[in-house]
């Protein structure tokens, strides 16, 4: 059966996750959170849909965090991996689901630079297509 599988791992390795299907879309964001939380000027996302991400390995090692104090006034539960820190992906109220799109394989370190316009969100950053048997 051919389907469209991204994989991604966290910084130290433990923590792998894979994500099944298109994403939906691609999200800057440059709340104060996100900036907070990452230490960066924005993050980079890969919107999912809600089921479509599986912790594949190290769920023992996923801290959630329930941030309630958020810009539209919606929880946003952000997991991260408890020994490297690294963001994996969070969850939105309604089950989307946001990857962090650097720890994704196949998604080009070029795509997630600063577009020339501050703040605006490159859009269609997809990881590419391949098929698992
Ligand atoms: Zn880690
Ligand atoms: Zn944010």
């Amino acid at each position: 059966m051919a389907s469209n599988v991204a994989h991604g791992k966290c910084l130290c390795g433990a923590v792998e996750i894979k994500a099944e299907g298109e994403s939906m879309t691609t999200v800057a964001c440059s709340c104060t959170n996100c900036q907070t939380c990452g230490g960066t000027t924005y993050t980079v996302n890969l919107v999912y849909p809600k089921d479509t991400v599986t912790v594949t390995s190290g769920m023992e090692d996923i801290r959630e965090y329930e941030d309630k104090n958020t810009d539209s006034g919606r929880t946003v539960l952000r997991r991260f991996c408890g020994r490297c820190g690294s963001g994996v992906f969070s969850q939105a109220e309604d089950g989307r689901l946001f990857i962090k799109a650097p720890i994704l394989k196949g998604v080009s370190r070029r795509s997630l630079l600063p577009t020339s316009t501050p703040g605006t969100c490159r859009a269609g950053l997809r990881v590419p297509r391949r098929e698992t048997n």
